[in-house]
């Protein structure tokens, strides 16, 4: 690949801004070599989102419209770089709500276009083990992960840069998406993991107990979970007191964290890995991180990202934009719109037709001039464009 044109001397891209909007967090980061966060600036849309008790989509996205180039401002300046220093722009192309993924990629395209600088599709899945690089700078794959977040439990083999092997999974709901359903239910309000953890440290499991999800092999599966913290309320009724409340988190907790860990730990006996990685926003959990160190061991080096690297932010879209450019296409996948120029038409019609299921997307993929969409093409291609949104994406 093309050494970038801000650094005279480099072969590899080595200053890579970052852009991260697939949800509710607006984020934009300038990083080193893939590896040392010169800035991060995250902007949280919780308090845009609490009304609703959830994340509102339209919502989501004109904030993020709002907010970046503000943030982009904040990013360049705490990393003392300017345009011309950007070796590559990073945004997350997926998954994620597909209205967030566009305003993102929409901005990064149109920094590529003005600064001549090339663009690269990150996958958020990606970025979240990625994260874990940034908080120990020699991790290197072979390694085995465990992503927990908000819309995702995947257990995942890394064998080598770019190359991801989802071995678990859930069958039903995220762990993240069942804390915050169970805090819900609590009556914690959102978001509710965070608050579900404090809560828990005043509880104690042992005063009522709840079933731990068990499913052969390396699955996973929260709804039953649920549906008993369901029942046990509907039981106390109004009876229910603030202990019971407390201690009902701290036993919810734990059946979420003894599932997790006990596909982690039969993976791990399934076959050594010199490296486990905990890491998306269910990674800042206080028992979660206590006990994934327990359970591991002296058997692998284990890193659980800090907690700002834990939930969505968008170093580690940059670090794993960055990386991506020493990996070829991941093997067993169809990758090629990822790393290479796909044929023309399957480009203007992955971007202009087929809405995502459920959403109404068609204000954005309605047939744009064919000149703008050819523009478009042009502007970010060559060895690393163009960048699809895909808000289905897998690993
Ligand atoms: P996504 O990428 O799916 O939006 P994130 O990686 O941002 O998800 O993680 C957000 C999820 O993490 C939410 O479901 C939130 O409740 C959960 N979460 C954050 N902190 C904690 C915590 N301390 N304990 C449990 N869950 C948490
Ligand atoms: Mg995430």
């Amino acid at each position: 690949m093309a050494a970038g044109q801000g650094r005279v001397g480099r072969d590899t891209l080595a200053l890579t801004l970052g852009i991260e909007t697939s949800c509710d967090e607006t984020s934009v980061a300038v990083v080193e070599d893939g590896r040392r966060v010169l800035s991060n600036v995250i902007h949280s849309q919780v308090e845009l989102h609490k009304e609703f008790g959830g994340v509102v989509p339209e919502l989501a996205a004109r904030d993020h419209l709002e907010r970046l180039p503000h943030l982009l401002e904040v990013a360049l300046e705490r990393a003392g770089a300017k345009p011309q220093d950007i070796d590559l722009i990073a945004a997350t192309r997926g998954p994620g709500l597909a209205g967030c993924l566009l305003v993102g990629v929409g901005v990064a395209e149109g920094l590529s276009a003005a600064w001549s600088t090339p663009l690269l599709g990150v996958n958020h899945l990606w970025g979240h083990i990625y994260a874990a690089m940034l908080a120990r700078p020699d991790l290197e794959p072979p390694l085995l992960g465990l992503v927990v977040s908000g819309a995702h439990s995947d257990l995942v083999r890394m064998p080598e840069h770019g190359h991801f092997q989802v071995i678990g999974r859930t069958r039903d709901d995220a762990a993240g998406e069942a804390f915050d359903k169970a805090a819900r239910m609590l009556g914690l309000g959102y978001p509710g993991g965070p608050a579900l953890d404090r809560l828990a440290r005043t509880g104690d499991a042992r005063r009522q107990p709840l079933p731990k999800p068990s499913l052969p092999g390396l699955e996973y599966s929260f709804s039953g979970l649920k549906t008993a913290l369901l029942y046990r309320l509907r039981d106390l009724g109004a009876a229910v007191t603030e202990q019971d409340k407390a201690d009902l988190a701290a036993s919810f907790e734990r059946s979420v964290v003894e599932s997790l860990l006990e596909k982690l730990d039969a993976a791990l006996r399934d076959h050594p890995y010199p490296e486990v990685v905990v890491s998306g926003g269910v990674a800042a959990n206080t028992l979660l991180r206590k006990r994934a160190t327990e359970v591991v061991g002296t058997r692998a080096r284990l890193t659980m990202p800090p907690l700002e690297l834990c939930t969505d932010n968008a170093a580690m879209i940059a670090a794993a934009g960055y990386f991506s450019q020493f990996t070829s296409p991941p093997r067993g996948e169809d990758e090629s719109s990822y790393f290479t120029s796909p044929p023309r038409e399957e480009v203007e019609s992955r971007y202009f037709t087929s809405p995502p299921h459920g959403e109404d997307e068609s204000s954005y993929f309605t047939s744009p001039p064919r000149g703008e969409v050819e523009s478009r093409l042009r502007l970010s291609g060559g060895a690393v464009g163009p960048v699809l949104v895909d808000p289905s994406l897998g690993w």
